[in-house]
């Protein structure tokens, strides 16, 4: 249920309706909005409470939300969440591209990465020091050392950094080094990551999982928000479907969808969604024309002998023609 107080209802009536709600074992959530504060009541049941509380004074009036996540909907928080990251903002009008390769290999492949990308527009630099590898006998990633070239590229560059946290326990060592912590596909409904990401100071990248609804999404989104963590970044990264021409689909109905239900931003991979070089440019353009308010994409130096996910990794050179054309789209749908 969510209970909508007047413009004008005063400190006290506020408190007086928490009081209330907690009194009766349910939880709140309080959004203080611009002009007037809505309340979140979380737990299973609430009609009954419903009663007492829509005469209360100051209260305008209650609404029940039938969905499974609140903190995640529009209706709790209809503006958008924006949010400044080194140099940009995720969530307004710029569209943000995030780019660097699938796996931190090296130093020199790393810092060789960074600049290209910043060269060619990138706002923010991603790479994983931990790898989630189908098989246990791939390339798992270097570890710690990963987040220490990741740091390092951070300070030449001046990009901030995404990478992936794979385990709750990890969270502190990764929030130590990177800017914003992704959470990847196969991890979207690790429940225990997601309640830890939830207590972490830094932003979350949140990745939909392989074969997850965009409830679903919304859902483990929610166990982030309602731990506290309100910088939740959400990402379309491609669905398993029948179809064997590309790696996963890519699901751009995700995209205007998800903006409609949540005021979370919004980004797009478009190279997990298609596993083909020659498919992330084309398929980055379609993102970003359906709303998408950023993209995350793999950039090799030499994309042949990356040791994860070459064949989907953009060369520098054509990461560059992907910016140049994806600014053109986001000029022509109104962002930056
Ligand atoms: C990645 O971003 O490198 C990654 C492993 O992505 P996903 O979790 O979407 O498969
Ligand atoms: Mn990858």
């Amino acid at each position: 249920m969510m209970v909508i107080m007047n413009v004008d209802a005063t400190k006290e009536q506020i408190e007086a309706v928490i009081t209330r709600v907690e009194a009766n074992k349910f939880r709140v959530i309080v959004n203080t909005g611009e002009d007037r504060t809505l309340i979140a009541v979380i737990g299973s049941n609430p009609s009954v409470l419903r009663e007492q509380i829509m005469y209360m004074p100051g209260v305008d009036h209650t609404v029940p939300i039938s969905r499974p996540y609140k903190v995640a909907s529009r209706e709790f928080i209809p503006e958008n969440t924006v949010f400044p990251l080194d140099g940009f903002v995720i969530g307004g009008d710029e569209v943000v591209v995030i780019a660097g390769p699938c796996a931190v290999e090296s130093r020199s492949q790393l810092l060789e990465t960074a600049q290209a990308v910043k060269e060619a527009g990138a706002q923010a630099l991603r790479g994983g020091a931990f790898k989630p590898r189908s098989s246990p006998y791939s390339f798992q990633g270097l570890g710690e050392e990963g987040l220490e070239i990741l740091a390092e590229a951070r300070e030449l560059t001046g990009l901030p950094v995404f990478t992936e946290v794979m385990a709750p326990e990890m969270v502190p060592l990764v929030a130590k080094y990177a800017d914003v912590l992704q959470i990847g596909a196969r991890n979207m409904q690790n429940f225990a990551l997601l309640h830890a990401a939830g207590e972490c100071e830094k932003p979350i990248l949140l990745k939909r999982g392989i074969s997850a609804l965009i409830e679903e999404l919304l859902m483990a989104a929610e166990y982030i928000l309602s731990h506290g963590n309100r910088r939740v970044i959400l990402c379309e990264r491609g669905v398993r479907t029948f179809e064997t021409a590309t790696r996963n689909t890519t699901d751009i109905n995700a995209i205007p969808v998800l903006k409609n239900l949540t005021h979370l931003p919004v980004i797009l991979d478009p190279s997990h969604s298609t596993g083909h070089a020659d498919l992330v440019t084309p398929v980055a353009r379609a993102g970003v024309a359906a709303g998408a308010d950023g993209l995350i994409i793999e950039v090799h130096p030499n994309p042949k002998e990356a040791l994860s996910d070459g064949g989907q990794s953009l060369s520098p050179e054509k990461f560059a023609v992907l910016v140049k054309q994806v600014r053109g789209i986001a000029r022509e749908v109104g962002r930056k």
